[in-house]
């Protein structure tokens, strides 16, 4: 393509090397686990999605506990995160037993959603007719229906509670580099001087997207936008705003203030972006800022606030202890152990991962004490958030 037609820019690159249906990273890869090329919270403790699943139980229960909804998760992975909710409504099912619940998947890679199935169904899935929004479905192992779409849009109208964990720095960026010249994008080249060897230049002039996507008010000299994050944040908010429900979004990023985030994983290793495309996860922090931005106040947003914050406002000590006094042998022990520090210690996985979540406006400020600062709202607070950002 390169050869074909010149240098492409940087999102471009990325969701050919991610997601091309023939030789993309996910679709043919998929590397989630510790098999894989990197590893992710829900993969490396169950208490993880345990308590993901009794937050959307706290908001369910908050918004008056409706008689259905749907679980949509983006980017599930291998499914892990979805199991380990269903376990908790499972558990929880004299709560939850006069509500009416189904699962909704949106993933592209043909190879995860088949993962996906036997972890969640074992197996029992049927394809779909191309006419029909979803191109799998099925039962899962709970007894809950479950479907498969590939774009977000395919799902549904409905209360839904939304998921995306490690998924939107999976999704293309565009990179921008301030020049005495002003704003010029960072495209991918083939490098002249070596060939089959990429590398990346800066374009000659301003291209659509430097028009497009640069704040005028913007300080940093070198800036990453990712605008599918920002169509699909949209997306939800605009469904949460119709339908109700909540999106509940887990990634590391930055509020606006990172540079150059733009790398790769291989093997558990940091690995070149430009070489062997489609070998290699490719990733960059999530901005959140620009996420709430793009909700356009029609989702109230809250955070993002860090994952170890997160996880200990949800409870995980206890949890821990719990699983501790339960388990007999060392071994286990230990694992419960080593996974806590993976998820809280702020040198690993504490402090770079955050959560962020969309809401209905209802649920933060009662809509007719909106105007009267001092009355106080009897809403209940909102699970995992310590400290509660209307914005
Ligand atoms: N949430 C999982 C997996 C994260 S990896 C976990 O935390 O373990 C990213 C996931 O998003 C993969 O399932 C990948 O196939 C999927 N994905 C990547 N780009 C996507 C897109 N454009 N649309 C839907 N799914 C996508």
């Amino acid at each position: 393509k390169l050869r074909a037609s010149g240098p492409v820019t940087v999102a471009e690159y990325m969701r050919e090397a991610l997601t091309n249906p023939g030789q993309g990273y996910y679709t043919c890869r998929g590397g989630v686990g510790e098999s894989g090329d990197f590893i992710t919270s829900p993969e490396i403790s169950q208490v993880f999605g345990e308590l993901i699943g009794i937050w959307y139980i706290s908001e369910w229960m908050a918004m008056g506990k409706p008689n259905t909804f749907q679980l949509v998760e983006l980017g599930p992975g291998r499914g892990t995160l979805t199991e380990d909710i269903l376990r908790v409504f499972k558990q929880l099912a004299s709560v939850l037993s006069k509500c009416d619940v189904s699962v909704h998947l949106v993933e592209v890679s043909p190879k995860l959603s088949e993962i996906q199935a036997v972890m969640l169904t074992g197996g029992k899935v049927q394809p779909n007719p191309e006419d029909k929004s979803a191109y799998m479905e099925g039962i899962t192992k709970t007894g809950i229906p479950i479907f498969w779409y590939r774009d977000i849009q395919d799902v549904p109208p409905g209360y839904s509670f939304y998921l995306a964990h490690e998924f939107f720095d999976a999704l293309p960026i565009h990179k921008f580099q301030r020049t005495e010249k002003g704003w010029r994008e960072v495209l991918v080249d083939i490098d002249p001087e070596v060939p089959d060897q990429l590398r990346f230049v800066l374009s000659p002039s301003r291209t659509p997207a430097t028009q497009n996507f640069i704040q005028p008010e913007e300080t940093r000299d070198h800036v990453e936008v990712c605008p599918e994050a920002g169509v699909i944040v949209q997306r939800l908010a605009s469904r949460i705003e119709k339908d109700g429900g909540a999106a509940l979004v887990a990634d590391y990023g930055h509020d606006g203030t990172k540079t150059d985030t733009f790398r790769g994983f291989r093997n558990h290793k940091l690995h070149d972006v430009l070489s062997a495309p489609g070998t290699a996860d490719l990733t960059a922090d999530v901005d959140f800022s620009y996420l709430r931005k793009m909700a356009q106040g029609r989702a109230a947003t809250l955070g993002p606030i860090k994952q170890r914050e997160f996880l200990k406002n949800m409870g995980i000590d206890l949890r821990l202890q719990v699983l501790l006094q339960n388990s007999g042998d060392t071994a286990t022990r230990k694992q419960l152990l080593h996974s806590y520090d993976m998820l809280m210690n702020p040198e690993k996985m504490g402090d770079c991962f955050n959560f962020f979540a969309l809401l209905p406006h209802h649920r933060l400020v009662h809509p007719d004490k909106k105007d009267k600062s001092d009355s106080k709202s009897p809403l209940p607070p909102v699970a995992g958030f310590n400290e509660l950002l209307l914005k």
